[in-house]
């Protein structure tokens, strides 16, 4: 199948081509004619699949750009806010079509300067629903949409999103999108849209087969040591290291730094800039290694990551999907690497139970010892 299919709006369909997207993604193929139908949606697919292009494109093509917020986007995270905002952009700019960002942590009156020239909105729960309340903004979306859905009820942001619904308007189209769908998520579907269509992709598929998954066991006190074997014996390009704690994100990059990797650390403690500083230079090739916790890491769409390690295993299988799905993004071939101790064998076996797939055991290589 290709974009032409959808009959776009010719700028659009330029966008597409620019963006050197040649064929739509599975979610793609089957949620974008749904929406273009003027239907609610609740789209299921794993992480790295394309989801935001899925809501993106088809609302960007039936926005009329009155100069008005016509969609708003209720995301996670600000970093992922400001992705969203980016993507939505190269897809819109060739229709003229203008973003804003609102998120904590930013002056309220330069986000609502922004908002007066944008048509598409993109925003964090808390902050949103802070402008909504003090009747800071008054807008009249025609298209509401949730992503990363399951992501926010995590954070514990529902009652939020549930207040945020009370000032949408009655006549809405409304699209949530998730990488997994817990109970929690269909209840919130059942309340905020009207008889969605459910687009979602088969179990086995939850975890891209793309990525090339494998665990070592060692003992608690060989940890650092092993990572650091395996990190020379694969000498990845760019990786991503997931810790449980922000103590154990500070504490192994202070240490990797001092045995002269390119290391830094990423996790909710830090200044809002100092992330950011830390995630630009990390998409732009300027940091080899991320160390970061599950909650800093979401969401994050840097696109050419080759070897996802856990320095711990994460406490469950959804955040273990989430985790490795930083890797084999857009098609791309990934590795995951998990560090196991004999304690958190039992989490191996729960993920191969919940994802379907297979983890494969291996032995640590002695390439060279830790200096
Ligand atoms: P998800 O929200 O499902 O985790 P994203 O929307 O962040 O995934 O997309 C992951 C990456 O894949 C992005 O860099 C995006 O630009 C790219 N992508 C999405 N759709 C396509 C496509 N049809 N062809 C090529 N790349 C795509
Ligand atoms: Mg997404």
């Amino acid at each position: 199948m290709t974009f032409q299919e959808f009959n776009f709006k010719n700028n659009l369909q330029k966008s597409i081509d620019d963006a050197g997207f040649k064929e739509p993604s599975p979610i793609q193929q089957d949620a974008i004619p749904v929406i273009l139908n003027g239907k609610d949606i609740v789209g299921q697919a794993h992480t790295g699949t394309g989801k935001t292009a899925a809501f993106a494109l088809p609302i960007l093509n039936m926005m009329t750009c009155n100069n008005e917020v016509e969609a708003v986007v209720v995301v996670p995270t600000r970093e992922l806010a400001m992705q969203v905002s980016d993507e939505i952009f190269k897809f819109g700019k060739n229709l003229g079509i203008n973003t804003a960002t609102v998120y904590g942590g930013q002056s309220y009156s330069r986000q609502l300067k922004h908002i007066a020239n944008a048509s598409v909105l993109i925003a964090t729960p808390g902050r949103f629903l802070d402008l909504l309340r003090d009747k800071k903004i008054n807008i009249k979306p025609r298209y509401v949409i949730l992503d990363e859905a399951d992501e926010m009820l995590d954070m514990g942001f529902l009652d939020d999103i549930k207040e945020i619904f009370t000032f949408m308007p009655e006549e809405r189209q409304t699209l949530l999108f998730s990488a997994t769908m817990p109970n929690a998520i269909k209840q919130l579907a059942k309340t905020i849209l009207k008889e969605p269509e459910f687009v979602t992709i088969t179990k086995s598929e939850v975890t891209n087969s793309k990525i090339k998954q494998t665990y070592y066991v060692v003992d608690e006190y060989e940890r650092d040591a092993a990572l650091i074997r395996l990190y020379d014996f694969k000498n990845p390009e760019k990786s991503i290291i997931f810790c449980r704690t922000k103590k154990e994100v500070d504490r192994l990059s202070t240490f990797l730094v001092s045995q002269g990797y390119s290391a830094k650390g990423l996790h909710g403690d830090m200044e809002q800039r100092q992330r950011e500083e830390v995630i630009n230079a990390f998409k732009k090739d300027k940091l080899e290694i991320l160390i970061a916790t599950d909650v800093a890491a979401r969401g994050l769409d840097v696109n050419d990551v080759t070897h996802v390690f856990n320095y711990h295993m994460p406490f469950d299988s959804e955040s273990y999907v989430h985790r490795i799905g930083r890797t084999g993004r857009a098609g791309k071939e990934g590795a995951a690497i998990s560090i196991v101790s004999p304690h958190e064998f039992k989490m191996i076996q729960k993920i191969q139970k919940a994802t379907g797939g297979k983890l494969e055991a291996k032995i640590i290589p002695d390439i060279k010892s830790v200096k």
